[in-house]
């Protein structure tokens, strides 16, 4: 079967990653979580003292410590100049600035050339905000997750506690809006629906019925497209 690449976009805490990573899993595909991308600037920049609005510094950080995914019996890691930064990416700091940094076209051309090149031979599944619209616009498959805001937010604060993260349930839920907000707002490749991409609504089903759900998208596509 030919090797196709799976876009998956949506706001935050869809289920995007989670879905992703079992779909990539399933398929023997390459698994790819842009959001890491931009978290690790963002943590560069909290590490570096760079301020969230000097985009200049900011690319100079891409170009300084290159970001790199290892894919372990663990799931994915990530480091930014050979140091792990998998967990230190998920805290709260980070969460908070990500919005401001990922706005710089500058920030996002750079980091959108990586991404560009990694599905360049196909057999990936790619997640995050602007993948089906600028990353890779020929998708064979393009998947817009989402869900309620309220599930969305217990589904993080589950993921906090397990993590060890600590946050109150209304505070995740309006930092939740206040990302989405922002990310559908900005002007350089806002988090939006393609036009060819097709609407899951993730409320209410488990993972497993969700990744069944896509993976029939997949079957049939790849009838259609042979
Ligand atoms: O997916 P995750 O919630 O980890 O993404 C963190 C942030 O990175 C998003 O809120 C958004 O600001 C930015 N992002 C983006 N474009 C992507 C992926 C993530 O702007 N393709």
């Amino acid at each position: 079967m030919k090797k196709i690449n799976i876009a998956i976009d949506g706001p935050a805490s869809s289920g995007k990653s989670t879905v992703a990573k079992i779909l990539a899993k399933n398929y023997g595909y390459i698994y790819t979580d842009t959001g890491a991308m931009y978290r690790s600037v963002t943590y560069l920049a909290i590490q570096h003292q760079v301020a969230f609005s000097d985009e200049s510094s900011l690319v100079d950080l891409i170009e300084r410590y290159p970001i790199s995914f290892e894919q372990t019996t663990d799931g994915q890691k990530v480091f930014v100049d050979g140091q792990e930064v998998t967990e230190a990416i998920r805290q709260n700091d980070v969460t908070n600035g990500v919005s401001e940094v990922s706005a710089w076209s500058g920030v996002r051309e750079k980091l959108v050339d990586v991404q560009k090149k990694i599905a360049q031979n196909g057999g990936v599944v790619m997640d995050g905000r602007d993948i089906g619209t600028a990353v890779l616009p020929n998708a064979e498959v393009k998947i817009f997750l989402v869900a309620s805001v309220i599930e969305r937010a217990e589904r993080r604060f589950k993921e906090n506690q397990a993590a060890g993260i600590e946050t109150d349930f209304e505070t995740l839920k309006k930092e939740i809006e206040q990302r989405d907000h922002l990310d559908s707002t900005r002007e350089v490749s806002p988090l939006k629906q393609a036009e060819d991409a097709i609407l899951v609504d993730t409320t209410g089903l488990s993972i497993i019925e969700v990744v069944q759900h896509i993976e029939k998208i997949v079957a049939d596509k790849q009838v259609l497209s042979k």
